[in-house]
């Protein structure tokens, strides 16, 4: 898609600190971190929004929020269980849709924010 940001960056037009690429996804750094880990995942294949998303995205959206933990993990903010059975750690997923959901990039994409509570408090 022409004009678009993340099109861009998944073409490495753009540069930007990838973390993770296979055939369907791109993840990689936001450029402005709300906190210690903030990556975006993005499907490879232009779609706007959610709402613009068909049956045909089921299996890229699957990926995108499994792929979701794997990071949380390698970035130190997997959940974790103690002894006692406790959970700790942790990270939120979030999908941005439309002007009233908080979109600014008009590429769907994943927001996978972690670490220790700075962004507690935030959408
Ligand atoms: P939205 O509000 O659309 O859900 O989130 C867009 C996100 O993209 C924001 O958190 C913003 O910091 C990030 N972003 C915007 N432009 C760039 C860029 O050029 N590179 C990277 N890595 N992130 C960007
Ligand atoms: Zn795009």
């Amino acid at each position: 898609m022409e004009n678009c940001l993340f099109c861009k960056i998944a073409a490495k037009q753009i540069p930007s600190s990838i973390v993770h690429e296979d055939d369907d996804l791109l993840a990689f750094k936001d450029i402005h971190p709300a906190a210690p880990v903030h990556l975006l995942i993005i499907p490879k294949q232009h779609v706007a929004t959610l709402s613009d998303t068909t049956e045909a995205h089921t299996a890229v959206l699957g990926k995108m929020l499994a792929l979701a933990p794997k990071l949380a993990a390698e970035h130190g903010c997997a959940v974790h269980h103690g002894v006692d059975g406790k959970p700790g750690g942790g990270f939120k997923t979030l999908i941005n849709s439309g002007p009233d959901g908080g979109q600014e990039v008009y590429h769907l994409h994943m927001h996978l924010i972690g670490g220790p509570h700075p962004w507690r408090g935030q959408h």
